[in-house]
């Protein structure tokens, strides 16, 4: 369905978003996409946020350790003054973290007649929509929806179980700190309760 859109509106710009939870391979289809759109000579760009530094500061890295280099930026509006002319594919990872102005700059880019590419997670550990990914689902061309592999029965995940009690919202790069599970299965008061669960067993320490 989608490599059929992209064959026949190719001369068009559209957005193109990538959500699911944690462990989903978000960050790897995007660097798939990217991949693929070099090879086929096209100009590409790929931006985070600047909070995401786990594994490199100037790359896109998946938990499958797959990298990509990517331009750290503190502002979704940043990312238009720094496309240049001859961009036509605009990547962003971890969406999720940008403000409210990101649907706004990613229509302006497709209007121009970019391919937008967003990664991001759709909920946050209370299963709640996470930042702009939601109004991102709902204007663009194009929504894969990706799932991770439940912990607890191992059928298709689609939360991210929080298992250690923090003020963060999600708390980036503590990969212990997380993991998939179903509908079944997510808990989001389990990280509230203290004294319960594998919770006080982890550390928050990233190798
Ligand atoms: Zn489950």
């Amino acid at each position: 369905m989608s490599d059929h859109f992209i064959r026949t509106r190719s001369h068009m710009g559209w957005i193109e978003v990538i959500v699911g939870c944690m462990f989903s391979g978000k960050t790897e289809e995007l660097i798939k996409q990217v991949r693929r759109a070099r090879i086929a000579k096209q100009h590409t760009l790929t931006f985070k946020p600047r909070i995401d530094s786990r594994y490199s500061v100037r790359e896109v890295a998946s938990h499958d350790q797959s990298r990509l280099p990517s331009i750290p930026i503190e502002d979704a509006s940043e990312i238009q003054t720094l496309c240049e002319k001859g961009t036509s594919v605009v990547a962003i990872d971890e969406g999720q973290f940008f403000g409210e102005n990101l649907p706004a700059v990613a229509t302006h880019l497709a209007t121009s007649g970019r391919r937008v590419i967003v990664a991001g997670l759709d909920t946050d550990w209370r299963g709640r929509p996470f930042g702009p990914m939601p109004h991102l689902m709902a204007i663009a061309e194009i929504v894969r929806k990706q799932h991770a592999i439940c912990r607890v029965c191992g059928g298709p995940a689609s939360r991210t179980q929080r298992l250690v009690m923090g003020e963060e919202n999600i708390l980036v790069g503590s990969t212990e700190a997380y993991e998939a599970r179903c509908r079944e299965h997510f808990d989001p008061e389990l990280s509230l309760r203290p004294l319960t669960g594998k919770a006080h067993h982890l550390s928050l320490s990233n190798p």
